[in-house]
């Protein structure tokens, strides 16, 4: 699986403007079971470069993918990171590696409760979770040094803007549910100035946005 992630950024470099992810970033993804994480019919293939369903129409993201957001949020070890759409977790589980603290928002109830359990389980301690629509982020914790959207949003949700620090990072897929999609990098500088920038096309399950609470 690092040989194909590995593989897979020699081959976008151009798009995504680095040759290699941080050693940091790969060792994470080393170290994390992705098998932990996927549903136990799914085993044979946990180390397949790519998606897997997990229930409730969602999916576990492909490893380059999460390779490639967690590197562009470039998580330091002092960090607090918000992350919108648990999901099974092996994201969060990443982040939770790389940084000191992760707040994870999950609209599933199913989705976060078992997530929750999992990590515990799996003995990840630095992360807090929330069952809700992370549209609105979550305010309680704000500001986050980096954020990181795991569903596809039809616009960058202006909340998520307001509860990034300044010098902080935001990695989110923009485009249509299930159609086009690009993954964006938004960069808030110590003025809190925002830049963003386009990486590459991607496929994401879709973002539930305002008023549209599956809770
Ligand atoms: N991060 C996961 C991928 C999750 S798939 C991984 O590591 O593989 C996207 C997740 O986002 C789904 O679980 C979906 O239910 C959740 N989601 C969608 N809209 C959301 C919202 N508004 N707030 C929080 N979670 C949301």
């Amino acid at each position: 699986m690092l040989h194909d992630i590995e593989t897979e950024a020699r081959y976008t470099r151009e798009l995504i403007g680095r040759e290699a992810f941080a050693p940091r970033v790969m060792q994470a993804m080393a170290e994390v079971p992705r098998e932990k994480f996927v549903p136990p019919n799914m085993q044979g293939a946990a180390f397949e470069n790519g998606p897997l369903p997990i229930g409730h129409g969602q999916t576990i993201s492909q490893p380059y993918i999460v390779a490639l957001m967690t590197d562009l949020l470039e998580p330091a070890a002092d960090h607090r990171i918000l992350e919108i759409g648990t999901g099974c977790g092996y994201q969060t589980a990443i982040l939770s590696r790389l940084c000191a603290r992760v707040y994870t928002v999950e609209v599933v109830r199913e989705l976060g409760a078992a997530a929750a359990d999992r990590l515990q389980l799996l003995g990840y301690r630095n992360i807090e979770f929330l069952v809700g629509n992370g549209y609105a982020g979550w305010p309680d914790h704000a500001p986050y040094d980096g954020i990181i959207v795991t569903a596809a949003a039809s616009h960058v949700p202006p909340a998520l803007v307001e509860q990034l620090e300044h010098g902080g990072r935001l990695v989110i897929p923009v485009g249509e549910p299930y159609g086009y999609q690009n993954l964006m990098l938004l960069e808030k500088d110590e003025q809190g100035e925002v830049s963003s920038r386009t990486i590459l096309g991607v496929a994401f399950v879709p973002l539930v946005e305002a008023g549209h609470d599956k809770t």
